[in-house]
């Protein structure tokens, strides 16, 4: 399951501070993970995020998507 060997994607680390979990997805599913997450588990609160320290530094690829990133 593990041994991906197509997966050219950059991993991004999510962090949910109530579940105490990071968990890593392919950019592409970030989007998804995170708001799927914030509504099955904290009924849409966005609580759920990307880890703030990688977030800087792919801001430029997702802030767009994500809008979790608005300053
Ligand atoms: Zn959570």
């Amino acid at each position: 399951m593990t041994t991906a060997s197509e997966s050219d994607d950059p991993r991004v680390p999510i962090v949910c501070p109530d579940c105490e979990t990071t968990s890593r997805v392919p950019l592409p599913d970030v989007a998804e993970t995170v708001e799927r997450h914030n509504e099955q588990l904290h009924d849409g609160d966005d609580v759920a995020t990307v880890d703030p320290d990688i977030a800087d530094q792919i801001a430029d690829l997702v802030a767009d998507e994500l809008g979790l990133l608005e300053e």
